[in-house]
């Protein structure tokens, strides 16, 4: 068995007096890909806020790496892109180059707060990755939202973090530039050993992707692999054959897609 990188045990959390999350317990270890999918308002940014300790806990228990959630300090280990709301400032005064520097920068302490050339090669290389290094200089207001979206991702991930927590991060690209990402994601997960999670709309893309399925509705609808999914009796009678099948990702007889046929 590999190392938790996050474990949750018996979360619940209101706003107020309306519930949003009911009792979730739950372990991701160090290698998985969660897909973590629910309707809208089904709690999915308030569990990844949770999980960053940005929403207070009253119930429950969550622990990062091992170490409880109070007590961990290793912020450096997490990359996040939290959800979109709108569009940026078009005046924000910063060039793309200097966003995804933010994700080095934050980390640091006092008079080190300046990019070294270790900082610079690693800007570079989560730029390249992205496909925008030719953006570098250009001020970020002045770019598509998909290009937007594209900085914030090399930011997130700048750090090489060993978890990366990605909150419906698709939804500004083009369906070209959102399967190229889905395919890097999966290449950082694999070769460099990143755990994700990855909250997304996209219920019929993300079984080609993910190892592991988190549904969500206020409550855990399910957790664990597509293929028990797939087999899942309680699933079918929950989201109907036709659906459970979409979601599962594992009766794609499209000859065209030759990937599909080799998950299977
Ligand atoms: P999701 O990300 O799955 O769409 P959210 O976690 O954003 O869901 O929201 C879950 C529920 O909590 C929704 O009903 C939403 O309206 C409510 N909610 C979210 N944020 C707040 C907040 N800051 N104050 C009060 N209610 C909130
Ligand atoms: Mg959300």
């Amino acid at each position: 068995m590999t190392v938790p990188v996050l474990a949750i045990r018996n979360l619940s959390f209101s706003y107020n007096a309306s519930p949003v999350l009911t009792d979730i317990s739950l372990t991701v270890r160090a290698g998985d890909y969660v897909g973590l999918v629910g309707p809208n308002g089904s709690g999915k940014s308030t569990l990844i806020r949770a999980i960053l300790g940005l929403t207070p806990l009253r119930t429950g228990e969550i622990s990062l790496f091992e170490e409880p959630l109070t007590a961990f300090r290793d912020w450096h280990k997490i990359g996040y892109l939290p959800q979109r709301i709108g569009q940026v400032n078009p005046h924000f005064p910063a060039c793309a180059e200097e966003i995804v520097a933010l994700g080095l920068l934050s980390l640091k302490k006092g008079f080190s707060k300046r990019v070294g050339e270790e900082d610079r090669s690693r800007i570079n290389d989560a730029m390249e990755l992205l496909g925008i290094a030719d953006l570098r200089k250009k001020p970020i207001g002045e770019l598509s939202g998909g290009q937007q979206q594209r900085v914030y991702i090399a930011r997130a991930i700048v750090n090489q973090p060993s978890l990366l927590i990605l909150d419906e991060p698709t939804t500004a690209l083009d369906p070209e530039t959102r399967e190229r990402f889905y395919t890097l994601v999966g290449d950082l997960n694999r070769s460099g050993n990143m755990s994700v999670i990855f909250v997304t709309h996209d219920i019929g893309t993300i079984g080609r992707y993910a190892n592991r399925l988190l549904y969500l509705d206020k409550k855990i609808i399910f957790f664990g692999g597509f293929d028990d999914f797939c087999r899942s009796s309680e699933m079918a009678a929950y989201f109907g054959n036709y659906s459970q099948h979409i979601i599962c990702h594992r009766h794609d007889h499209d000859a065209q897609d030759p990937e599909l046929h080799g998950r299977r």
